[in-house]
């Protein structure tokens, strides 16, 4: 069965740069075909991997080719896939330290290496702890936040978030407990980051009401259009105003690991937490995010409780109990799909591979710019940057449809997939540049679909 399996997934990985784009056509016609009762008789793996392999990947979003540029890619290490099937083939339990203390350890260290990316160091002790993904971590953060600045009662605490956040803040916010009305959305400059003055002027307003400024998100790259908010202003405003500062950077947190990175993301390590997302920009399979926080104790103490059919918890956060630092109690050993691959590879090989993504989204932007009639409405920060048509004295619905046809005719191809967004009111087509399968020879493809796509749509 693994043999089988294993030459399955060679061939399809091999053929992942041919495989079109898109091709979901008729998805609801085949997801019907496949209801079915519950099976009382087994049937082959062959048939199994053959429903699988010949007709079911296959009518998909091609999130693992290295034409993906859609959303936020990530791409899938074969790596990480080896350590899930070692990690669900022996089934060690590691909620608790006391049942697996080297595993649990080794999991432990990814979420001090993601610590040192961020750049946390003492006099608290970080930590963290891997979740599913970015929502979760996200969730996390707000409930950790709200139990260390407002206790058990907090329907007047208010949170604030920039225009662009990313939904899964207002998420959180609402299974956190708040009401829609406890969260403000502060306004975005011109490249799209939260306006500090805006929030000082929004947190004065609050206190004047009498309600209880307690924490503000940024964004260390929007999902939107790739903005990354002054860290440093919003720090600044978050310590002037004993604010919990968190930061979600599930798209471009990782890119702290590269030179221009840190730079860009100035102020990351002064967050009280920070939300990161392997399966995004280290290029994981999905199922895994990251929460890091600057002091762990604060974590454990919004989380922890007591069982008594639990076996006993370490007193000690060096020795972590991840069930005490979340929602999850049973789980798979997320940990070993992160320690692998970085074990295998060292961080110089992601560090390069965002390098190389940081490149490639400037070229892609630089010759998309060049071509008439378009205007860059986010220049990439990092490895995201949004564009669109621009058409003197076109109305804003014309404009709107001129720019929906142009994404269409970009994805017919089906060499490269985008998407767009809304950005001030107006359609606007994204890039994103992450999967590790992305060079420049796919970036060439872009550009050229673009070109011609812009060619047609005429002047
Ligand atoms: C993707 C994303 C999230 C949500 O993360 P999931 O892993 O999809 O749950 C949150 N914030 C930002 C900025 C994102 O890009």
């Amino acid at each position: 069965m693994v043999a089988l399996a294993t030459r399955e997934i060679v061939r399809h990985v091999a053929s992942l740069p041919k495989q079109p784009m898109h091709a979901t056509g008729g998805g609801r016609k085949l997801a019907k075909s496949l209801r079915e009762s519950l099976p009382e008789t087994g049937e082959p793996f062959e048939t199994l991997a053959k429903l699988l392999f010949s007709k079911l990947i296959p009518r998909t979003f091609n999130t693992a080719s290295p034409g993906y540029m859609a959303y936020i890619p990530g791409g899938g290490l074969l790596h990480a896939a080896v350590a899930n099937l070692i990690a669900d083939s022996v089934n060690r339990y590691v909620g608790v330290w006391i049942a697996a203390p080297g595993l649990a350890q080794l999991e432990a260290n990814v979420v001090q290496w993601l610590c040192e990316i961020v750049g946390y160091q003492g006099p608290t002790r970080p930590g963290g702890v891997l979740t599913s993904g970015g929502s979760m971590s996200n969730l996390i953060a707000l409930v950790t936040a709200r139990q260390t600045k407002l206790g058990d009662r907090f329907d007047d605490g208010v949170v604030y978030v920039s225009d662009q956040a990313h939904h899964s803040v207002l998420k959180a916010a609402r299974f956190a407990g708040f009401r829609d009305d406890q969260v403000r959305v502060v306004a975005t400059d011109a490249r799209f980051r939260l306006s500090a003055s805006g929030l000082r002027e929004a947190i004065a307003r609050d206190l004047h009401e009498g309600n209880r400024p307690f924490l503000v998100v940024a964004s260390a790259g929007t999902t939107n259009t790739g903005a990354i908010d002054d860290l440093d202003a919003v720090a600044d405003v978050a310590a002037g105003n004993a604010l919990w500062f968190h930061v979600d950077g599930a798209y471009g947190g990782f890119f702290a690991m590269t030179a221009r990175g840190k730079r860009a993301l100035r102020g990351l390590e002064r967050a009280d937490s920070v939300t990161l997302d392997p399966h995004k920009s280290l290029f994981l399979p999905y199922g895994t995010g990251a929460l890091v926080v600057r002091d762990a104790e604060r974590l454990r103490a919004a989380h922890a409780m007591h069982a008594t059919y639990l076996p006993p918890m370490q007193p000690d956060v060096d020795f972590a109990d991840f069930c005490d630092l979340g929602p999850e109690l049973s789980r798979d050993f997320r940990g070993l799909r992160v320690w692998l691959p970085l074990k295998l590879h060292g961080a110089g090989v992601f560090r390069a591979a965002l390098d190389e993504k940081l490149d490639l989204a400037q070229a892609a932007c630089e010759a998309i710019r060049q071509l008439p009639g378009v205007e860059i409405v986010a220049e990439p920060e990092l490895s995201l940057f949004a564009f669109c048509l621009s058409r003197e004295g076109m109305d804003a619905r014309a404009l709107d449809k001129l720019n929906r046809a142009l994404m269409k005719d970009i994805n017919r191809r089906q060499r490269v997939f985008v998407t767009g967004t809304m950005a001030r009111g107006r359609f606007v087509l994204r890039v994103c540049i992450l999967s590790f399968r992305t060079h420049a020879d796919r970036v060439a493809m872009l550009i050229e679909d673009v070109a011609l796509a812009v060619a047609r749509a005429g002047a």
